[in-house]
C-alpha cells in the first residue's frame, strides 16, 4: 500500500523554516504538519497546538521513557520531540507530512523513514541572519550571538540534504520550496494509481 510522503525542512534558527513551513501549507493545504512538543516557552504568537505542543520538562521525560518520540534533541537548553504515532497514522493514511526540525532530527528520522525528503535552508548571509534573529524579537542578544555562531556549523551539513534553498528574497525561497514538494508528488511512482482508469498502467 502507498504511504504518505515525508517532507523534513532543516536550517539554522533565524533563516524562516517556520515561516516558510506556515506558507507553504497554505498553497498545498492537504499536508500535514508534524506538531512537535517542546519544553520552551510559547511566543509571543504560538497558540498551543499550532507550532507546538508545550509542555513541562517532567511530561516530557516521562514521553521519552515510554517511547512516544521519534527522535527527540536538546536544542538551546530546551528539549524538542516529533511524536511518533502522529508520523504513522497520517503516512497510512496516504497523507504527506512537514517536518520543522534541527539536523540532529532530520539525521534520526532519515534514518527510520529512508524515503524522507530532507530539504536545508540558509540565509543570504550571517550578518542577515542576525537581523532576522533580532527582528522576531523573541531571544536576548546573548542567545542571537549563540544562534549565529552555530549556524556555520550547521551549514557545513546542508551537503546531506537532497535539496539546498537560500531563503533570500522570500517569494523565491517559497516558490523553491513549493516546487520541490509538487515535483516530489508528481514523481512517475507516485502517479501510476491515476493510470488505471485508462487501463493497466505497465
Ligand atoms: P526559523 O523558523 O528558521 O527559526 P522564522 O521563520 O521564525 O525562522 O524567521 C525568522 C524571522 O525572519 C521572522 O521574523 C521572519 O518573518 C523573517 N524572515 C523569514 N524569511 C525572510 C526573508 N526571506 N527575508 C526577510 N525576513 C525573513
Ligand atoms: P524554535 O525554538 O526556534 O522554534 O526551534 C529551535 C530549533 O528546534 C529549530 O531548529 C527547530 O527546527 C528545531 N525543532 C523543532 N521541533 C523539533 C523536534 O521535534 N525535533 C528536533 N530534533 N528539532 C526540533
Amino acid at each position: 500500500m502507498e504511504t504518505g510522503l515525508l517532507f523534513i525542512v532543516s536550517g539554522p534558527s533565524g533563516t524562516g523554516k517556520s515561516t516558510l513551513c506556515k506558507d507553504l501549507m497554505k498553497l498545498i493545504p492537504d499536508i500535514h504538519f508534524s506538531v512537535s512538543y517542546t519544553t520552551r516557552l510559547p511566543r509571543k504568537d504560538e497558540r498551543p497546538g499550532e507550532a507546538y505542543h508545550f509542555v513541562s520538562r517532567e511530561t516530557f521525560t516521562a514521553m521519552i521513557d515510554k517511547g512516544e518520540f521519534a527522535e527527540w534533541a536538546e536544542i538551546y537548553g530546551h528539549l524538542y520531540g516529533t511524536p511518533r504515532p502522529v508520523i504513522e497514522q497520517t503516512l497510512r493514511k496516504g497523507k504527506d507530512l512537514l517536518f520543522d526540525i534541527d539536523g540532529q532530527g532530520s539525521r534520526q528520522l532519515k534514518k527510520n523513514y529512508p524515503r524522507a525528503i530532507t530539504i536545508f535552508l540558509i540565509p543570504p548571509s550571517l550578518e542577515e541572519l542576525a537581523k532576522r534573529l533580532q527582528k522576531r524579537e523573541t531571544d536576548s542578544s546573548a542567545v542571537i550571538r549563540e544562534r549565529v555562531t552555530k549556524a556555520c556549523a550547521e551549514i557545513a551539513q546542508a551537503p546531506d540534504y537532497a535539496y539546498i534553498i537560500i531563503n533570500d528574497i522570500y517569494a523565491q525561497a517559497l516558490q523553491a520550496l513549493h516546487s520541490i514538494v509538487l515535483a516530489e508528488k508528481h514523481r512517475g511512482e507516485r502517479m501510476k494509481k491515476y493510470l488505471t482508469i485508462f487501463g493497466k498502467p505497465r
